[in-house]
């Protein structure tokens, strides 16, 4: 056994218990105040990190040797969780109403942890400087770009990034990634139709917002399906449809809001030109307005190739010959992990938490889904790898 494995076997136990106490008290973006305290409680205790906290409100940066020479590797996880109900039934279920980890964010934070432990007591052997980067607000506030904004790639300044993001799809002991460009650019959208209001009996007197709205929904249909390049992936989707207060009155206003993915800058900008243009316009036919607005989401996020090709042939190396591919395809999904891919090399790969065997796992976003405990050692292992390697090998230096 060597000194890695011994140091991992050691902490796994506790690695385990930490992530089902996280998964117990969820916290959602921007709030993740317990969840940093037990992370910076944790660090503390260990030693040898200089640790800044309350960067981005609650985020959290541990740095590993901050007087060595040679290169700095940055790791990031995400602390926070999603607005929904648990229905996992698991002991260590979430104990707050309308907050689960349902994205696998307390399992990401234990690995992240877990490895900055680990690390910590092989000082010696790390040629380099180590800053691990825990962000508050993935899922919806863009916390990745405030922790950018804030510097946590300066002083001293980053070299490259890694991530990891558990995956259903695959099996626990693979990872998996997407060189290039690997995770969708997202913007929002929100399209307030006003009407003009009446009694449900007496439609003529009124303008009928809804009636509109419904008719914009199905227009925007066609910005996948007939205005954009079929082999130039899209998706407009209108999350929210918000109208009326009781079934007899047509109401003045209705509200739509929507998420809107793409790959290509130009695609983004023209995504937003058509939705503008088929809200006012389907609004107008119809004698109402449609006011329209954006809100700016999170870039594409691009693994530098070279650099995905590196990690996967320390997967193969670590985990076996067949248990790092490198074909995903791109997804739809978005991540901020993006705003540090827009500064720095960096590589987000995926790991495998499906348990072997079992013939599927619940989706990420799913109320029945849960961050396998098993993947701990293999997220912790693989973070441990490439900060090594990387530090002594500069592979793309
Ligand atoms: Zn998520
Ligand atoms: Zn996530």
């Amino acid at each position: 056994m060597t000194k890695l494995d011994g140091l991992i076997d050691s902490i796994l136990s506790d690695m385990v218990a930490f992530r089902r106490d996280l998964h117990a008290h969820p916290e959602i973006g921007m709030e993740e105040r317990r969840t940093s305290q037990r992370v910076i409680d944790r660090l503390s205790a260990a030693g040898n990190f200089s640790i800044q906290s309350g960067i981005a409100q609650t985020g959290v940066v541990a740095l590993l040797n901050a007087d060595r020479d040679g290169p700095c590797l940055a790791l990031r996880a995400d602390m926070d969780c999603l607005p929904m109900d648990e229905a996992t039934g698991v002991p260590y279920a979430s104990t707050i109403p309308g907050r689960m980890h349902a994205c696998g964010h307390d399992g990401h934070t234990s690995c992240l942890l877990g490895t900055a432990l680990v690390l910590s007591r092989m000082v010696d052997e790390l040629p380099g400087k180590v800053k691990f980067i825990f962000q508050p607000g993935e899922e919806n506030d863009g916390g990745g770009r405030m922790m950018c904004e804030a510097g946590v790639l300066a002083n001293p300044k980053v070299d490259a990034a890694f991530a990891l993001h558990s995956w259903p799809a695959q099996p626990v002991g693979t990872i998996s990634m997407c060189p290039g460009a690997a995770m969708a650019g997202n913007d929002g959208f929100a399209i307030v139709v006003t009407g003009k209001g009446s009694h449900g009996a007496y439609p003529h007197l009124g303008i009928d917002p809804i009636v509109v709205a419904a008719h914009i929904v199905i227009a925007l249909q066609t910005i996948a399906s007939r205005s954009i390049d079929p082999q130039d992936c899209v998706v407009v989707t209108a999350g929210v449809f918000h109208g009326g207060t009781v079934r007899n009155v047509i109401p003045a206003t209705c509200r739509l809001e929507g998420t809107l993915r793409s790959y290509k800058p130009a695609t983004r900008e023209r995504l937003k030109e058509l939705v503008r243009r088929i809200a006012e316009n389907t609004a107008e036919s119809f004698g109402a307005t449609a006011a329209v607005e954006f809100t700016e989401g999170y870039p594409v996020t691009v693994n530098e190739p070279a650099l995905t090709e590196w990690v996967a042939s320390v997967g193969r190396e670590v985990l076996g010959a067949d248990r790092a591919r490198t074909d995903d395809r791109p997804s739809m999904g978005a991540e901020d992990f993006g705003f540090f891919a827009q500064r720095v090399p960096a590589v987000m790969f995926r790991l495998g938490i499906r348990q072997p065997g079992a013939p599927s796992c619940p989706a990420l976003h799913h109320p029945q889904f849960n961050f396998n405990d098993d993947a701990l050692g293999v997220g912790i292992r693989m973070l441990c790898e490439l900060t090594m390697r990387f530090l002594r090998d500069k592979p793309n230096l």
